[in-house]
């Protein structure tokens, strides 16, 4: 694909995002839930998220669609940028990137019917009087796998499953270009995340629909995903196809957390890492490379510097020290 047509492809772009949260104390520090994150998402591709719980990824895919203000940093949809986006023009964004959470049961009205729930979205954006809302709300739930019958239900009487279809059909009530999937399929049984997965799927293909895909299932992330952001206590380590990927993992995390998936062919099989010690806390996160403090391959340089994410592959980047041999370790950087 040649620059032009890929910069026209792009849908969404995060521009060094920051999310920080003030101490509980003035004593501790802020903490950096999102730490100067930066990657493209293309238009119909599903970009996953994978990382230990706390790593920052559902504050990252909460910021892309506004629930949550960036600290610093700029969020292009179609070169718009959204990050300073306020009142009219923020919910008009609202329009293009939505959200599907992962407890159907706490995020549904219990005192509405599903077909009041998925009035909502018009209600908000002023087109619940227009004279065909209620046969695209008829045409959504048939959409999502359910009856029009399920309209008159209220969420109580609805299985897991049919919520989180409701859940979706009320993304897609406002036909969004991006969806942001915070762990969708995690509070759903197996069976049923087999379902809503490939529901997912066919709604992607039907309506040219594109994912951020969160969760912490490393098995679910790599079927579903195009490309995969791993991230580290706020940052994103390392981005590549799905494909690169399975053939090789540069970070030593990445290869940790990879490494626990279980293989169904023996041959391919690797041996499992055991990362030691607890992930550290984002308030107080270790100098120079946040991993260095549980990395089996750590030296000097991880403790003082930073790795900048570089690309060693092509569209394969990688934020560690083993592969960037330009940047080296000044005067100035030591300060112990
Ligand atoms: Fe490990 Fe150093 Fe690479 Fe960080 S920069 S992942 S500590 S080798």
């Amino acid at each position: 694909m040649s620059k032009t047509n890929e910069a026209d492809n792009v849908l969404l772009k995060a521009d060094h995002i920051k999310v920080h949260f003030k101490g509980k104390s003035k004593k501790d520090g802020s903490v950096k839930a999102v730490d100067d994150v930066s990657f493209t998402i293309m238009r119909g591709e599903t970009f996953g998220v994978v990382g230990e719980s706390g790593c920052g990824k559902s504050t990252l895919g909460r910021t892309l669609v506004r629930l949550q203000d960036p600290t610093e940093g700029h969020i292009y949809i179609d070169e718009c940028d959204i990050a300073s986006l306020k009142g009219s023009e923020l919910k008009e964004m609202r329009k293009k990137a939505q959200i599907i959470f992962q407890d159907p049961s706490a995020c549904l009205n219990p005192r509405r019917t599903i077909k009041q729930i998925l009035m909502e979205p018009y209600e908000i954006h002023g087109l619940d009087k227009e004279k065909d809302v209620e046969a695209e709300i008829e045409r959504l739930v048939q959409l999502v796998g359910l009856d029009t019958y399920h309209l008159s239900r209220y969420p109580h009487e609805l299985s897991g499953g049919q919520k989180q279809r409701v859940g979706i059909a009320r993304a897609l009530a406002l036909k969004p270009e991006l969806i942001v999937c915070d762990e969708a399929v995690s509070a759903l049984d197996v069976s049923v995340q087999a379902q809503v997965l490939n529901l997912l799927e066919e709604l992607k293909k039907k309506l040219n629909l594109t994912y951020f895909f969160i969760s912490h299932n490393l098995n679910v992330v790599y079927q579903v995903s195009d490309r995969v952001g791993v991230m580290y206590l706020g940052k994103m380590v390392e981005i590549a196809t799905y494909n690169k990927l399975y053939e090789k993992r540069y970070h030593p995390y990445t290869e940790a957390l990879l490494s626990a998936i279980p293989q169904v062919d023996d041959s391919a099989s690797t041996e499992r890492i055991h990362l030691k010690g607890e992930v550290p806390s984002p308030s107080n996160p270790p100098s120079g490379c946040h991993f260095h403090t549980r990395c089996p391959k750590a030296c000097e340089k991880c403790r003082i510097l930073e790795p900048k994410l570089i690309e060693v592959d092509e569209g394969h980047f990688v934020a560690c020290h083993l592969y960037d041999t330009e940047t080296d370790i000044k005067e100035g950087d030591i300060t112990e």
